[in-house]
């Protein structure tokens, strides 16, 4: 299997089998080997696979077209979706810019933002502060608002440098991320950034609500979200909240946002939205907004394929689906029971420093020693270890190296919102599984 030829990079040298069918919370390779797909691929099958409802709505809107370009054409399904996007946003977030992906919805934020400043009189702002580590796309925009230097070295020359300030990582730096004095402190480094670059150069803030990716599911510290609106609104700064993964129900409210009910001036939404069944991106924007920007001339932005009639018939069929099975309360009931469970393994295995979440978003993270913090030495690659071992024996979850690419390990478990308590037991037993094999095969390197 490892020896077949391709002419795809995706994965650098390593292969993976090929994939065959997928129904539910499971996929089938071409050897017939079945798996759970614990983290919905990248976070993004919030359904589950092969849901009959969406392929049937795709199915009609197939046969009666599959493009119509977004400046010829309004199509019904684009118009759909649109409501539907715009009623479960917050208040005056109105207006709806579809796109194909996250990276696109992060380039039509930041785009969408400067426009405005434009619009408004307010040329001098163009900075948008982020996060370290953060994960906002590939694109060079997107990757400018990154932190995450595997990802972003390389580019720095070609990429304009934007400010960033430290994600809260209260578990790192020893503090209790119950205690709103732990938010404050997190969230006054952004007024210290805003200052230190001078207000009128900055044009926003974007921030994922739940840390991704890059942090592995990290939940805010208590007080940090509303500190940082408070922030943004004292010194004119936009606050875009990336919900590209946490959104469509991931952590128990259909947006994280709701968690802590919050006015921002920009969504971006992707991933989950469209649960995998076609690219589908989305961007929210307060009508104040786009409103100044359609006044001064009309955005300066688009994509061929935005607003595609079948991505967005696909979108609204999900969204159908997330409102009829209740998905967004499971999501939120069956994270709860998932955190217990991964909680009990922290219990079990030493080799695990760390776990959290928020909903169905939930992770653990490797660490040497639980009372330093320290981390697994890189060299031993834990996470590709892991996630391997995990894969073998039929689990599929996902990671990523979490301090800021240099050191640290998490895992994410991350489950379609359709999981049973019977399919949780399953992730549990893998995750058993795979934990004592991975153990077992790190701890001679770790005492050497
Ligand atoms: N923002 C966040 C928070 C993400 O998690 C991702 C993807 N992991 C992106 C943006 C980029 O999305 P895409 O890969 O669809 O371009």
């Amino acid at each position: 299997m490892n020896q077949r030829p391709s002419h795809l990079f995706y994965q650098g040298r390593q292969r993976r089998p090929v994939l065959d069918q997928a129904r539910g919370v499971y996929m089938w390779d071409v050897d017939g080997k079945r798996y759970l797909d614990g983290s919905s691929g990248a976070m993004v099958c919030n359904i589950g696979h092969s849901n009959e409802n969406v392929l049937e709505a795709m199915r009609r809107q197939m046969e009666k077209s599959t493009f119509g370009y977004r400046l010829h054409f309004e199509t019904e399904a684009s118009e759909k979706l649109a409501a539907k996007t715009a009623a479960l946003c917050p208040e005056g977030l109105n207006r709806v810019f579809f796109v194909s992906g996250g990276s696109e919805a992060v380039e039509s934020a930041m785009k969408l933002a400067r426009q405005y400043a434009i619009a408004v009189g307010k040329d001098s702002r163009w900075k948008i502060i982020s996060r370290a580590p953060s994960y906002h796309g590939c694109t060079l925009g997107a990757l400018a608002i990154t932190s995450y230097d595997p990802l972003t070295k390389p580019f720095e020359p070609m990429m304009q440098a934007m400010p960033k300030i430290p994600a809260p990582r209260a578990y790192l730096d020893g503090l209790d991320p119950e205690d709103e004095a732990t938010g404050h402190h997190y969230a006054d480094m952004l007024e210290a950034q805003i200052l230190a670059e001078g207000p009128d150069t900055v044009l926003a803030f974007i921030v994922e609500p739940v840390g991704g990716a890059s942090t592995g599911a990290l939940p805010p510290p208590k007080g940090y979200m509303e500190r940082v609106q408070e922030i943004c609104r004292k010194y004119d700064v936009l606050l875009i909240l990336d919900e590209v993964m946490t959104g469509a129900g991931r952590t128990g409210k259909f947006l994280a946002c709701e968690h802590w009910d919050l006015q921002p001036d920009i969504i971006v939404m992707s991933k989950g939205f469209a649960a995998g069944y076609v690219p589908l991106g989305a961007m929210a924007a307060h009508e104040r907004l786009v409103e100044a920007v359609l006044d001064a001339g009309g955005f300066l932005h688009g994509y061929t394929y935005a607003g595609n009639p079948l991505a967005c018939a696909a979108g609204v069929a999900v969204i159908e689906e997330i409102e009829r099975q209740g998905l967004v309360q499971n999501s939120a009931t069956m994270g709860a029971k998932l955190m217990d469970r991964l909680e009990g393994l922290m219990q079990r295995y030493p080799i695990i420093g760390d776990v959290r979440g928020m909903g169905l978003l939930t992770a653990f993270e490797f660490m040497a020693d639980r009372k330093t913090k320290a981390p697994l030495p890189a060299h031993l690659k834990a996470f590709d270890r892991f996630v391997n071992i995990a894969y073998d024996n039929g689990l599929i979850v996902y990671s990523r190296r979490t301090r800021n690419g240099v050191e640290g390990d998490h895992i994410i478990v991350a489950p379609p919102m359709i999981v049973t308590e019977g399919h949780l037991d399953e992730i549990t037993q893998m995750l058993d599984t795979s934990l004592a094999q991975f153990t077992d095969e790190i701890r001679p390197e770790l005492d050497k």
